[in-house]
């Protein structure tokens, strides 16, 4: 998808802290952290929002939910707990339009998000 950050970063156009990546997923570091750990965890195909998942997208997010599991042990952040969130369009604070999760921990986070 022409002018997607992340399609660039997929693509290798933009560079990336990149921490992990296989055919269908790739995950790295928010470039303006908000926790101690925070990774983005991105599906290679680009899906513009959670409202333009299909049925056939299933196995690829709960493979991401599995990446997110594997990550979350990685970064040593899995004992005392983490989040995994994904914002939906503008009042939900989604900036960048390919859909996205973010692991974050590290810190106690609060309950609800602001
Ligand atoms: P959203 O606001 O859409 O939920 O999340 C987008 C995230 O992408 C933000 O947390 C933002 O810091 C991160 N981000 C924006 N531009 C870049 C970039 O060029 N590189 C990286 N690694 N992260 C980015
Ligand atoms: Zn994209």
């Amino acid at each position: 998808m022409e002018n997607c950050l992340f399609c660039k970063i997929i693509d290798g156009e933009i560079d990336s802290d990149i921490v992990y990546e296989d055919e269908q997923v790739i995950a790295f570091k928010d470039i303006n952290p908000q926790a101690p750990t925070h990774i983005l965890i991105v599906p290679k195909k680009h899906i513009s929002t959670l409202l333009d998942l299909d049925e056939e997208d299933n196995e690829l997010i709960g493979h991401i939910y599995q990446v997110a599991n594997e990550l979350a042990q990685r970064e040593g952040i899995a004992e005392d707990g983490f989040r995994v969130v994904s914002n939906c369009k503008e009042a939900g604070g989604q900036t960048v339009f390919h859909i996205h999760y973010h692991l974050l921990g590290g810190r106690d986070l609060q309950w609800p998000p602001g």
